[in-house]
């Protein structure tokens, strides 16, 4: 099966007046149509940047990435990209902050506009749709902002550590939340996070990466003998503290 995402040797770094600051090094590895993969690596040692090359917004210096066989910057609207701050326009109420991506695209249509309503009442926020974004939650706020990325349909997403800003409590069921209607849709996400627990509860497959440049260390397939847990019920599931150690192992030695 052609992977969705394919990524050989790639190399980068960042060059200024002061000097060179490498951030990846032959980077290789693919993704599945559907897959939810998690990379966790220490902070600063590349993981946004790995992103950014993904997303086609900088340039690999060597190797390549392909997405769905070509390169990534000559088809940018298959990305959906998602960030730790929500990004959120208070001058907008929510309903006319989902519909901002279309709406700068010039594709708000009939069929758009429903699958939009639709979003907001099951993802929980159609009462909501006139409020400003500073009268909902941190979670609800995430929500919206995964409803304004997914309204443009991408075939991949990639999510920057989104749940970084929430509190402990908020972080838990938006998690739950996110991870229930990528799967529902179906999405392929690749999410960056430096949080262990939270790449275990949610992944396929977990890259590990170390310190900068950042290289691969593992890849990390989870099988969890009961499918289809949340998140949360992973936590508690017989394979997760496992999981955990060998990870946590794996970035401490990095
Ligand atoms: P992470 O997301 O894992 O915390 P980043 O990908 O943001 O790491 O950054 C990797 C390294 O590249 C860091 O040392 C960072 O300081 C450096 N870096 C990031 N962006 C730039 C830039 N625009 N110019 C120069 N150096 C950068
Ligand atoms: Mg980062």
């Amino acid at each position: 099966m052609t992977p969705l995402l394919e990524l050989n040797h790639v190399t980068y770094a960042y060059h200024s007046k002061s000097g060179e600051t490498y951030a990846l090094s032959d980077i290789s590895f693919q993704v599945q149509e559907g897959e939810f993969i998690a990379v966790i690596g220490p902070s600063g040692c590349g993981k946004s940047t790995l992103l950014s090359l993904i997303a086609g917004l900088l340039t690999p210096e060597e190797g390549r990435i392909l997405l769905n066989g070509s390169s990534p910057k000559t088809q940018k609207e298959k990305i959906g990209y998602m960030l730790q701050k929500d990004l959120l326009f208070e001058w907008r109420t929510v309903y006319r902050n989902v519909i901002l991506g279309l709406e700068i695209q010039r594709r708000l249509t009939k069929e758009t506009k429903e699958n939009i309503e639709k979003m907001l009442k099951d993802y929980g926020l159609w009462r909501f749709r006139d409020a400003r974004p500073s009268e909902l939650s941190g979670g609800m706020r995430q929500r919206a902002a995964l409803i304004r990325t997914l309204a443009l349909n991408p075939r991949l997403l990639l999510l920057d550590e989104p749940f970084s800003a929430l509190d402990f409590q908020t972080r838990l069921s938006v998690c739950d939340d996110v991870t229930g209607i990528l799967r529902s849709q179906k999405k392929t996400a690749v999410l960056v996070t430096h949080d262990l627990s939270e790449a275990v509860s949610m992944a396929d497959r977990v890259i590990v990466l170390s310190k900068r440049p950042a290289k691969i260390r593992k890849v990390l397939p989870l099988h969890f003998e009961q499918p289809d847990l949340t998140p949360f019920q992973r936590r508690s599931a017989p394979e997760f503290n496992d999981y955990f150690n060998l990870l946590w192992k794996e970035l401490n030695d990095a």
